[in-house]
């Protein structure tokens, strides 16, 4: 593959597309809220399939973390005799915007279980996880990092509270230096 123009949002989009089944509401599962606010972007020299990986992976993370905090959620109502009556509100933020001339940064945030500050400092390593065995490999943040950091020279961060949420910020050159 090569390093090509791409519109970032078209694929933040495609990526939401493939992962619309476990976006929308189903029996155990409330609907969730994808709010984009996309700014006006520059086409990004970048590999468009990486980046893509990086997308999936931090939203299937999004996704995984409001499904887990809405399981403790309906077992603490549940064991409390508490009627499940409002609905949990699940979101997903994605907001894109220039940093400077040269910068793009992607937020991407959710309001899900969020990450125990002691494992903060993990979740870049390869093979952490703290998903059940079948449900996680504990690559999808330590492959997103390499794409991110390594193969586009940007940065990758993340900022957790948790039972508040979690937000990832992807920061990338939109010309690539060649040497
Ligand atoms: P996996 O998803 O297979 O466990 P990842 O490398 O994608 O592996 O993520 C590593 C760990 O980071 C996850 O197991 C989870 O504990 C934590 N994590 C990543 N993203 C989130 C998120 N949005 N909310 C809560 N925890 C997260
Ligand atoms: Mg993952």
């Amino acid at each position: 593959a090569e390093m090509k123009p791409v519109n970032i949002h078209e694929g933040i989009d495609s990526t939401l597309l493939i992962l619309q089944h476990r976006i929308k509401s189903r029996p155990e599962q409330p609907e969730i809220e994808v709010i984009k606010d996309y700014g006006n972007l520059p086409l990004v020299e970048c590999y468009a399939g990486q980046l893509n990986q990086v997308f999936m992976n931090i939203l299937t993370n999004a996704i995984d973390a409001l499904e887990e905090k809405s399981r403790t959620e309906n077992d603490f109502l549940e064991e409390n005799q508490i009627p499940l009556t409002d609905k949990i509100h699940n979101q997903i933020k994605i907001s894109t915007s220039m940093l400077d001339s040269e910068w793009v940064q992607i937020s991407l945030s959710d309001n899900g279980i969020g990450i125990p500050q002691n494992i903060q400092q993990q979740i870049f390593n390869p093979f952490f996880t703290t998903k059940p065995i079948g449900k996680g490999t504990g690559l999808g943040m330590s492959i997103s990092y390499q794409i991110i950091v390594e193969k586009h020279g940007g940065k990758l961060k993340c900022i957790s509270i948790p039972n508040q949420g979690t937000e990832f910020v992807i920061q990338i050159p939109i010309h690539q230096k060649i040497d």
